[in-house]
């Protein structure tokens, strides 16, 4: 187990992002935190950037369960994964050796694609037409089959990717304190011949959502995993759930999910 003051900082370089981060090291160094090279070495795991920049440094890590993340925003920015503003070190400092802070614990989701291979993703899973072709797929709630979907696709969403792809498409933003899946559609067709439930919906935590891709109905989607689009090209069966480990984020006091979405949107 890493030392539990071991700080790999995640961010993408630029000479005026990496003076700043500099400095934010040797305040951590002084407060006997140690910065680390190497990101398996981490116990804490710090993004410096915006929500996006958070999503690259989980995936970086693997979804580990055993270390903290936490999201730093650089100025003039709000995000949605970010606590702390990188102009505010003292707040940082005070709040990681006082103890203000809080953990709280995001839902991820899973996905298994053909059996074969497994995904975790903190904002989304994508499926879409990788063509001009609408996709057709059958969509089943456990063992039941649901609706034949045809369109463009489907966004499956965690709680706090509700506010990301999922609320560009008129999907409702979602409590991350409710275990959910949240499936959106992207313009779906319907007429006389195809009907779809034609509103988002929440699946509860232990329900598997299986999107079966038909034959000759465009077998090649792109399938998105937050902002990483999976290399497979041939696909026939997805199986999304909930996964059974939680994504661990630092907290600061009095900054709930509400006050971010208020915050970001109003
Ligand atoms: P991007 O296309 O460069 O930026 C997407 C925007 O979404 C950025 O402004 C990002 O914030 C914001 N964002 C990411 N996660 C969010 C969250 N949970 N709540 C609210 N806003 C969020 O891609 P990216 O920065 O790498 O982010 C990947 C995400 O983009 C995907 O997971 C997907 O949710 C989203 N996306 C949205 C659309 C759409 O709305 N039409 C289409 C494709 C993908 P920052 O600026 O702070 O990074």
């Amino acid at each position: 187990m890493a030392d539990r003051r071991n700080v790999y900082l995640y961010y993408n370089h630029n000479p005026e992002l990496d003076a700043k981060v500099d400095s934010l090291s040797s305040i951590a160094v002084k407060n006997g935190f140690h910065i680390v090279k190497d990101i398996h070495q981490a116990s804490i795991i710090v993004s410096i950037g915006g929500d996006g920049t958070f999503l690259q440094a989980v995936r970086k890590a693997g979804f580990r369960e055993d270390c903290l993340y936490a999201g730093i925003a650089v100025e003039g920015t709000v995000s949605l994964y970010c606590d702390f503003n990188l102009q505010d070190t003292d707040q940082m400092i005070q709040a990681m050796t006082e103890e203000q802070i809080e953990v709280r614990r995001y839902p991820l989701i899973d996905v298994k694609v053909d059996d074969t291979a497994r995904f975790k993703s903190l904002n989304e899973c994508s499926i879409r037409s990788g063509i001009i072709k609408t996709l057709v797929m059958d969509v089943y709630i456990d063992d039941l089959h649901f609706e034949t979907f045809r369109g463009d696709g489907m966004i499956i969403a965690t709680p706090t990717g509700s506010t990301a792809y999922n609320k560009s498409v008129s999907g409702a933003v979602v409590d991350p304190l409710l275990p959910c899946l949240q499936v959106s559609e992207l313009a779906s067709l319907n007429n006389n011949l195809y009907r779809t439930l034609g509103s988002s919906f929440l699946l509860g935590g232990s329900r598997k959502l299986t999107l079966k891709i038909l034959e000759g109905g465009n077998d090649y989607p792109v399938i998105g995993m937050d902002n990483e689009a999976l290399s497979i090209r041939h696909v026939k069966q997805i199986e999304i759930s909930l996964a059974d480990t939680a994504l661990k984020t630092v907290k600061l006091k009095n900054n709930s999910f509400w006050e971010k979405v208020k915050r970001t949107f109003l």
